[in-house]
């Protein structure tokens, strides 16, 4: 059983390096961004309720977040383990996890405020198969995507009005996560200004 906490700001790169860990690892990515995101096309009552928070770039409310978790870690895939990526946000949502299950390992991707907006503004993933690239940074590949059937998805608060909001919204309320786990001795830090397959190396060292 490892389940492995994928921790940083929005558009430290996390959803990327989950990608690229799966097969290495051989664990579920548990994005609850991405949750959230299905559950707003799908129109259900969690739906509803998130997409005024995501909107403006605020967190959605913990217990709404706590009860999705519960329900994705009883699927079978979560059985030896996930790679939580953008959750827990709160330290309320830490100890409800703890209660859930034991958190093996917290990799942080370290970037500084002023490279997230331009990762974020640049930011589109295939809407087929939902790998994340970048405009400048990670840009498509001439053949397209390796699906094979690319079509280009770019996320509503994907600006930089929003930016602004979720930026501050992670030093108040997910950064003070650090100390949670610095002091449960779970807590690594990845510098994540650098080329994406150095800070993947890195990770995965990390694990090792
Ligand atoms: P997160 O899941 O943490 O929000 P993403 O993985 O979606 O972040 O990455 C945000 C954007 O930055 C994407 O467009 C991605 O291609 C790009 N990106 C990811 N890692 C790096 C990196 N090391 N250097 C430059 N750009 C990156
Ligand atoms: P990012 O690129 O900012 O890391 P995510 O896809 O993780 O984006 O999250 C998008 C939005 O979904 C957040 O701005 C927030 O409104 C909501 N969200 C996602 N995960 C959580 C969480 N664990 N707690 C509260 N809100 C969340």
């Amino acid at each position: 059983m490892l389940n492995i906490v994928l921790f940083g700001p929005p558009g430290a790169g996390k959803g990327t390096q989950a990608q690229r860990m799966m097969d290495a690892t051989g664990l579920p990515q548990v994005s609850t961004g991405d949750m959230l995101r299905a559950a707003v096309k799908a129109q259900t009552s969690v739906g509803l309720e998130a997409k005024k928070y995501m909107d403006a770039g605020a967190l959605v409310p913990d217990q709404v977040i706590i009860d999705l978790i519960k329900d994705r870690m009883k699927e079978g895939d979560a059985q030896d383990g996930v790679m939580f990526d953008g959750f827990p946000r709160t330290v309320p949502q830490a100890e409800a996890l703890a209660k859930i299950v034991d958190v093996s390992i917290v990799l942080a991707i370290d970037v500084p405020d002023e490279r997230i907006v331009e990762r974020i503004c640049g930011r589109f993933s295939c809407g087929n198969c939902g790998a994340v690239y970048h405009d400048s940074f990670n840009p498509l590949p001439k053949l397209g995507c390796t699906c094979g059937a690319f079509s280009e998805k770019r996320r509503a608060d994907d600006t930089e009005s929003t930016v602004v909001a979720r930026l501050k919204a992670y030093h108040e309320q997910t950064a003070p996560l650090a100390t949670f786990y610095e002091d449960a001795g779970l807590f690594t830090v990845v510098d994540g200004d650098r080329d994406i397959d150095l800070i993947t190396t890195d990770l995965l060292n990390a694990l090792n």
